[in-house]
């Protein structure tokens, strides 16, 4: 069986100017399929446009909290229009990101919050699930998925390093939960332990990059191939074969975002 990376951003620096090299490398390591991620509105044009020219890149429209609020801020009409391509799997990454506060409180943050219930009503609307990005911030990311009537089409923690309550509360509501290199890391003892807890038939994969890379390539440009190191971290995690975790995570994919052949 091959893996998915579930989420990666192809058209940053690090990886666009080497597509080619880096698509074939994804094959060498028996990852046959990657999501392509969109962080603001000047990129939704390229993401898309990477899915278009490969057959195995699908993409997601959607605007990163940590993108500052600007004049070309999203709006619904232009999500709900764009999400509705048959390429574009998913709404994000959106949520809430409270690490970089830098001196402002969680009351100036609303348009944050404002920004992610437009994209979980465009998922709504659309009927397509939600990449969420959550980072010091998961009492209220939660909170906006249950008031915001997530749970009608659910998604994907993605990149977690959360504990385990909040993977069990992401897990009520029917979302899944994506690893990425973070779980290889030797500090990562909790994420590991939850990785350990986590039901089979939620668990999805990612590299998250060009961040993040796992062991053995930490501090190295991370690439989708790289689902490979994060897959077999979590067999050995699991005490179970890679091949187990590669059929899992790609029905668990398949299921989440029903990607069709393109
Ligand atoms: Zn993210
Ligand atoms: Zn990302």
């Amino acid at each position: 069986m091959p893996l998915t990376d579930s989420h990666c951003h192809l058209n940053f620096p690090g990886l666009r100017e080497r597509e080619r090299e880096i698509l074939d490398a994804m094959r060498e390591h028996g990852v046959l399929r990657a999501l392509n991620i969109s962080t603001q509105v000047a990129e939704f044009d390229d993401v898309l446009a990477c899915a278009q020219r490969n057959p195995q890149v699908w993409a997601t429209v959607g605007v990163h909290p940590d993108t500052p609020p600007g004049p070309d801020e999203v709006d619904m009409a232009t999500l709900v229009a764009r999400a509705r391509n048959p390429v574009v799997l998913a709404l994000g990454e959106t949520g809430l990101d409270y690490f970089r506060l830098e001196g402002r409180t969680r009351e100036d943050m609303q348009w944050q919050r404002d920004r992610f219930a437009l994209h979980i009503q465009a998922a709504r609307e659309v009927g397509k699930p939600l990449v969420v990005h959550t980072r010091a911030a998961a009492d209220d990311t939660l909170a906006m998925l249950r008031e915001q009537g997530a749970e009608q089409v659910g998604g994907v923690l993605h990149c977690f390093t959360e504990s385990w309550e909040v993977a069990r509360a992401a897990l009520d509501l029917g979302f899944y939960i994506s690893l990425s290199g973070i779980l290889t890391f030797k500090n990562a003892r909790e994420l590991q332990d939850v990785a350990r807890r986590l039901p089979e038939d939620r668990i999805l994969v990612e590299t998250d990059s060009p961040y993040l890379a796992p062991v053995p390539h930490r501090g190295q440009t991370n690439q989708p191939g790289y689902t490979r190191f994060v897959a077999r971290f979590l067999a050995e995690l699991r005490g179970c074969d890679e091949s187990r975790v590669e059929e899992f995570t790609e029905a668990n994919f398949d299921r989440l975002f029903k990607p069709v052949a393109h």
